[in-house]
């Protein structure tokens, strides 16, 4: 029986990988060894202290129940200690923090708070898939903030016309960035509160790559900047900071009145997450944070590797200071698609086409360093003897 879709699930935007796809499913179908470059999610393991908190919480009888969907008020309070230690933020944890079942959750849903159809939203580009997707969802228009070299890849707010930036309704940043590893200054987040104020915009900053950082940098929070609770939100997880992409245990953190909103909606969603998962998020949150140092050392040895080569091959690439992605210009003559096919083909090596995230991707590819460190060795030892020096 042909069902009809819904306007909202046609508006998406098309799966552009269909292509590329087809070609690594026939090149395992082949039996070639392929080593994939285009996965953003880590690889190794949670640690054990979290994994143990599972476990003790899983057989506790209440935590079998329905928890609530705002989170235990204990998930809620680890948050905000967290923000007082980390970054010096203080939060309610009562009216500022609601737990997400990951920040995907949040981030998808927030739009479905704030946006009716015809709303504008101001989305990174290339960024994140979910933000524009959400929107999308809502039945609003995601104008696209290009992110380029020049601009370091922040947005430039100058360049909004004025009567967009009067129509839009939110707008999503993301520092640390995927994809391109851009990391942020303080200047930036006052500059974005003060277009905030002016646009009467509500601010949804991504944070999740605020642990994954080198050499020391240390990401901020956007609400530490004065007057970021009263005009957004940030959302993170335990995902990239404790390798538990798979637990689906996130925030939302920030102004009260939008904390309450998201809360209200999930409410009529979902139940909320697991208790005995976010005992283990707490258990994360609290513990010494030295497991992230230890994260970040392994993260910073392999960027060094890969980036290292790739300059050695003719790249004039940075070594990004956060974020687990190398986001590479491609050689003269080729484009995103065609770049990743050349080198899928010539080296059985995947990496993303820049196009996947947005239009302004087009000319780059992301690479991933969440792949064991003999993998990347052995997927830069192809780079360098099957693509070979390059130029731009
Ligand atoms: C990984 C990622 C997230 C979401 O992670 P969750 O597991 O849902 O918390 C959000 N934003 C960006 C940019 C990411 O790369």
């Amino acid at each position: 029986m042909p069902f009809a879709e819904a306007q909202r699930i046609k508006n998406l935007p098309p799966y552009l990988f269909a292509r590329i796809e087809k070609l690594i499913a026939d090149k395992k179908a082949a039996g070639v060894d392929i080593i994939s470059l285009g996965i953003g999610d880590p690889d190794l393991p949670t640690p054990d202290y979290i994994i143990d908190e599972l476990c003790r919480q899983a057989r506790v009888a209440e935590n079998h129940q329905y928890p609530s969907s705002v989170g235990l008020l204990s998930y809620r309070q680890a948050v905000a200690d967290w923000y007082k230690q980390r970054f010096g933020v203080e939060l309610d944890p009562k009216t500022q923090v609601v737990s997400l079942i990951g920040s995907k959750e949040g981030i998808a849903h927030i739009s479905w708070c704030y946006l009716d159809p015809g709303d504008i939203v101001l989305v990174p580009d290339p960024g994140y898939p979910v933000y524009a997707g959400g929107a999308i969802l809502a039945g609003a228009q995601p104008y696209y903030m290009p992110l380029t070299r020049e601009n370091g890849f922040l947005p430039d707010l100058d360049a909004i016309p004025a009567d967009i930036a009067r129509r839009a309704k939110m707008m999503f940043i993301n520092y640390p960035n995927n994809p391109t590893g851009a990391v942020a200054d303080d200047a930036f987040y006052r500059r974005v509160i003060d277009f905030a104020r002016e646009y009467n915009i509500l601010v949804c900053h991504d944070a999740a790559y605020s642990e994954v950082s080198y050499d020391g940098y240390r990401p901020p929070s956007f609400l530490q900047f004065p007057g970021a609770s009263e005009v957004g939100i940030e959302f993170n997880s335990v995902s990239k900071a404790y390798n538990m992409t798979g637990w689906r245990i996130g925030w939302a953190a920030g102004n009260p009145a939008v904390v309450e909103a998201l809360g209200r909606l999930k409410s009529n969603l979902d139940s909320g997450q697991f208790q005995a998962v976010q005992y283990a998020a707490i258990a994360g949150l609290t513990a010494p944070q030295d497991f992230v140092f230890q994260m970040q050392k392994v993260y910073q040895e392999r960027r060094d590797m890969l980036v290292n080569a790739l300059n050695e091959m003719g790249w004039q690439l940075e070594k990004p200071r956060a974020t687990f992605y190398i986001w590479a210009p491609v050689p003269k003559g080729y484009t995103s698609e065609s770049f990743a096919e050349a080198v899928l083909e010539k080296a059985a090596v995947v990496v993303t086409p820049g196009t996947g995230y947005g239009p302004s991707g087009a000319g780059y590819v992301r690479m991933s360093l969440t792949l064991p460190t003999a993998r990347l060795e052995e997927a830069v030892e192809r780079l360098k003897k099957h693509i070979g020096p390059v130029s731009f």
